[in-house]
């Protein structure tokens, strides 16, 4: 750390500002100074704090530390001070949440939009091919889910030049870092009440994170709607899982409020319990499918009378292709009122598949401004900037069907600000950039819609300079907001 205080763009808390029907970038009205010994302070209460509190990942260093809890534990990486972010942003993306909730779940009742709009993917890409596989035998039986579950996060991205909330993607199936993301806020709040005065802060501004304690709600409604006390809920787990402690948190609440019977499982090892609810926090990546065993585990969760979450429509929903699908002209309007659906629209950025010849023209001429997605999720599978180009000129010379395994998105810019990042109780400053992503839990049985709510958000920060942003790939960080 260096001797002079530094200086950083946070603002004091203001008062409340009411929404806006266009939201600017406003700058923050103060700035605050931290002296290196108050830094110092800050750093060691914050990782004292995290220590206690269980704000904790496994420790890639320790072998079994992916295996068995309790052993070989460090603090999740987190920035020092929470994110200020104008309330406006911040309750356009909550009043978003339950739109995008009812979207996935009238979208997943569509199984042959489903089925379309991946059919070209699915001849090139060997793991969407699988998941519809399975969905197209549960259209050929007829299945229906008459309860569904749903625990999605939309996460957005605060792009810079037009001052305009973007969503980057909707993940609807291991929505992870409810348990962690809450923990963070805690932690910001503590530091806020000890030092506030100091930094000029408010602590009463970071506003309360709900999102792990409903989505322990939404699982224990579903467990309820099941009606039948001796069936567990089974959470479908990686066999090593460095990010155990975000999932325990969840199924601790789960217990501790509500009388559920909970397993944790693996794909492989299942069998003997009445299932009421799978919750899948694997499954997502070909990764989780090392044989034919993993898919049969599948398949046969889709078959069973569980409820799903996600179900494999559910799932689909939340794919990259189907994003740029939705995202085409007039498709939105198909599944949702128009008034709901121009909510969404104005968060979409540019989506496009890469039959759009002109597109692709652009993207290879100027090809920092786009992102090349294939199907796939849990961060650093993206392709960014020369490669982009590399790779668009490599589907064009090949001329098989390969572009179909890709989407091209629009690149969106958020404003950098200087950050102290902690990794591994070291404290860097970075200039970083932001991603907002908030919870949604959505619980229906036939027609009865018993939950459909915004819960909570997760605020994610990475260094300005690279690409990737899951938590769990290394670079980010756990963030929190400080509304103004
Ligand atoms: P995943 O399902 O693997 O999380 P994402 O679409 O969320 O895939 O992309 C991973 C990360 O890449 C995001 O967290 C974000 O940091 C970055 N990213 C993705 N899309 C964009 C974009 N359009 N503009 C800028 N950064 C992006
Ligand atoms: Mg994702
Ligand atoms: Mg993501």
């Amino acid at each position: 750390s260096s001797s002079s205080p530094v200086s950083l763009g946070f603002g004091q808390s203001g008062e409340t500002e009411e929404v806006q029907e266009e939201l600017v970038l406003k700058p923050f009205p103060t700035s605050v100074s931290i002296s290196p010994a108050l830094l110092e302070n800050l750093v060691y209460d914050a990782l004292v704090w995290s220590s206690l509190n269980g704000l904790v990942v496994g420790d890639k260093s320790v072998k079994r530390s992916g295996t068995s809890p309790g052993v070989g534990m460090v603090h999740a990486p987190f920035a020092l001070l929470p994110m200020p972010i104008q309330e406006g942003f911040w309750k356009q993306a909550c009043e978003l949440a339950p739109i995008f909730n009812e979207l996935v779940d009238r979208v997943s009742l569509d199984g042959k939009f489903l089925q379309d709009s991946l059919s070209r993917t699915k001849k090139v890409d060997a793991f969407t091919s699988r998941l519809l596989d399975i969905h197209s035998k549960m259209l050929e039986i007829n299945k229906k889910e008459v309860i569904r579950l749903g625990l999605h996060r939309s996460d957005y991205m605060l792009d810079a030049e037009t001052a305009l909330l973007y969503q980057i993607e909707l993940n609807t199936i291991s929505s992870s870092f409810a348990g962690l993301g809450c923990l963070v806020s805690n932690l910001h709040r503590h530091l806020l009440n000890q030092h506030g005065k100091d930094l000029g802060l408010n602590p009463k501004r970071v506003p309360g994170n709900t999102a792990v304690r409903q989505f322990a709600e939404a699982l224990a409604k579903a467990w309820k709607e099941y009606d039948n006390k001796r069936a567990v809920v089974m959470f479908v787990v990686q066999p090593e899982e460095r990010n155990m402690y975000d999932q325990h948190w969840l199924s601790f609440l789960l217990k501790e409020i509500y009388p559920v019977l909970l397993i944790f499982s693996s794909f492989t090892i299942i069998g003997g319990q009445i299932v009421a609810v799978v919750y899948f926090r694997a499954g997502y990546s070909p990764n989780d499918y090392p044989s034919e065993s993993e898919w049969n585990a599948r398949l046969m969760m889709e078959q069973s009378t569980a409820i799903k979450c996600p179900s494999i429509s559910y799932h689909l929903v939340g794919t990259k292709k189907i994003q740029q699908e939705l995202a085409k002209p007039l498709v939105l309007e198909r599944f949702l009122e128009d008034e709901d659906a121009a909510k969404l629209r104005k968060c979409f950025a540019g989506l496009w598949s890469l039959d759009d010849s002109e597109i692709v023209k652009t993207a290879i001429e100027r090809p920092e401004l786009f992102v090349l997605k294939p199907q796939r999720e849990g961060g650093g599978n993206n392709i960014y900037g020369d490669d982009v180009k590399e790779m668009l000129l490599k589907l064009q010379h090949e001329k098989n069907q390969e572009q179909a395994a890709y989407i091209l998105m629009q690149r969106i810019f958020p404003t950098a600000s200087l950050s102290y990042l902690i990794r591994e109780g070291i404290c860097h400053q970075n200039n970083a950039i932001s991603e907002l992503g908030i919870y949604g839990a959505y619980l229906r049985n036939n027609d009865k819609v018993i939950m459909n709510d915004h819960c909570g958000y997760l605020m994610r920060t990475k260094d300005s300079s690279s690409n990737e942003g899951g938590v769990a790939t290394g670079t980010p960080v756990f963030h929190d907001i400080l509304l103004h």
